[in-house]
């Protein structure tokens, strides 16, 4: 009797701890195309470590980034992939894109590998049944809720609907990577037979309205959120805005700030794209505070490629400048992005908070990747990852703290073996202060050669390739390279008979 007492106690005891401390809501804030230079937020640093400015800083206005990014932690060397859909399906799977194989941007109507691209890429994306995050968070109670842009997968295949992928709700999520139109009076595309294919599906109640898309899309997860919290459930929100993606409409409520900037229309244009973008943040932090739950949400905020701001040439410094390169380039600034990780509402005491403690305005200059936010997520919320799912992603608690960790290594593989786009037919391998580009057919944007060397530490800005003069470095480099693709079982473009496998070579 007194076990059995003692086992009531204890129950009702774990029941009143559970009550009290539910699982921490997670928002993921995806912006299509948002490389680490499109804000006023300096993530770059001086010598010294301290935030520096460049003239871009200056240019773009988001000042709810400057808000979130005061309340956490912003990343400086924050890895993606170059292009959307590769990751996409990592921030889903924890994977590396040369291991999930959807290597290239999801075309909704064929297959996108390029003349001489791997014929076994994963050109269907993700399909019901496969291991992602929602999947899982919904095993551990969560409401798991998809808002805006999903690119999965093909317009025919399942992952064109991410219901099939582990969300509970899916709000204008689908095949499609760029939205017919931003504007409501246009129906986000539906109205145009050119655009209608990429029309953005499930805002019907703002078609005909003056409601700009990324405004459309706030409205909605304000509102799926209110439901979860209504129904007592912890939420699970990936809000990926189709913003910045082309086409550049301009959103006529920011459009005054840029018309005496000297810019060319198309990058004022983009620059109230991300302004837009940038108040649906803020509205969202308003919206968490207004609820009650902003101590207790986490947020990740980031981009999905480099930039793709219509500012210059592909491979010059000048759209991500100081970074040389832009969207789809090897380059740094095609692969680094925004990360800022915050807790909506900072307070110590709060018990999720003391699980995860995130530094306040601090600057993390350690490398990471997009895949790394699978495992910091699933650990926080105690979920498992399933024995035989392999992840590339480590946890990034203790880089999240401000401090260094010392047991992470620094590399990034970065596997785009298709073509045509910006840049064709590459690899990137970083690791600590080096990085190689191997090129598997040569061109006048490769120096004509399948290598680039750089030393990031002494040359962040990609100017002087060391390929020919350090060819030590050169071939210690391609050894990782090469060893990391083998153990990822990556897949590699073809000689013109289709068939051929073309590798990279040691030189
Ligand atoms: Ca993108």
């Amino acid at each position: 009797m007194q076990n059995l007492l003692l086992a009531l106690l204890l129950c009702a005891a774990c029941a009143s701890t559970h009550a009290a401390q539910p699982q921490p809501n997670l928002v993921i804030m995806l912006v299509d195309d948002m490389g680490i230079m499109d804000t006023s937020v300096p993530f770059l640093t001086d010598e010294a470590g301290k935030p520096k400015r460049y003239p871009l800083n200056d240019y773009y206005r988001t000042p709810n980034m400057e808000r979130l990014a005061a309340r956490g932690i912003r990343f400086n060397n924050f890895c993606a992939m170059s292009v959307c859909s590769p990751t996409r399906i990592s921030v889903m799977t924890g994977q590396n894109a040369a291991r999930h194989r959807t290597t290239n941007w999801i075309n909704p109507d064929r297959d996108n590998a390029g003349p001489q691209g791997p014929p076994d890429w994963n050109w269907h994306g993700l399909k019901s049944g496969d291991v992602t995050l929602p999947g899982l968070l919904r095993q551990v109670g969560y409401r798991t809720i998809h808002v805006g842009k999903g690119h999965f997968g093909p317009r025919a295949f399942g992952g064109a609907n991410p219901a099939n992928l582990g969300f509970d709700v899916n709000v204008a999520g689908a095949s499609i990577g760029a939205p017919g139109s931003y504007y409501g009076m246009e129906n986000y595309g539906a109205k145009n037979p050119k655009r209608a294919q990429a029309a953005v599906p499930g805002l019907e109640k703002y078609h005909g309205t003056d409601t700009f898309l990324s405004e459309a899309l706030t409205l909605e997860a304000n509102a799926r959120v209110d439901e979860a919290v209504n129904a007592g459930k912890p939420f699970y929100l990936y809000f990926a805005h189709y913003a910045v993606h082309a086409p550049f409409n301009s959103d006529p409520r920011f459009a005054d700030h840029y018309k005496t900037s000297g810019k060319p229309a198309p990058a004022q244009a983009f620059a109230t794209l991300i302004e837009g973008m940038d108040k649906s943040l803020g509205d969202v932090l308003d919206h968490l505070d207004k609820l009650g739950v902003a101590e207790n949400t986490l947020i990740f905020f980031l981009g999905d490629n480099g930039s793709d701001a219509p500012l210059g040439d592909q491979h010059a410094v000048a759209c991500a400048a100081p970074l040389r390169g832009k969207k789809g380039s090897h380059y740094e600034g095609g692969m680094r992005v925004p990360f800022i990780a915050a807790w909506a509402k900072p307070n110590p005491s709060n018990p999720h908070q003391k699980r995860l403690p995130i530094a306040i305005n601090a600057i993390q200059p350690q490398q990471a990747a997009i895949y790394d936010m699978f495992p910091t997520l699933l650990a926080l919320t105690g979920k498992s990852n399933p024995a035989n799912h392999v992840i590339d992603g480590s946890r990034l608690d203790r880089l999240l703290t401000g401090k260094p960790d010392p047991s992470r290594k620094e590399r990034f593989l970065m596997h785009y073996p298709h073509s045509p786009h910006r840049t064709d037919y590459f690899t990137v391998w970083r690791d600590g202060d080096w990085k190689v580009i191997y090129h598997y057919f040569p061109t006048a944007v490769s120096e004509n050669s399948h290598y680039q060397l750089y030393n990031l530490k002494s040359d962040p800005f990609e100017q002087k390739n060391l390929a020919p003069t350090q060819p030590a470095q050169l071939k210690r480099m391609m050894q990782g390279l090469i060893a990391q693709m083998t153990e990822q079982h990556a897949v590699y473009p073809v000689e013109k008979d289709g068939r051929t496998r073309v590798k990279p070579q040691l030189p």
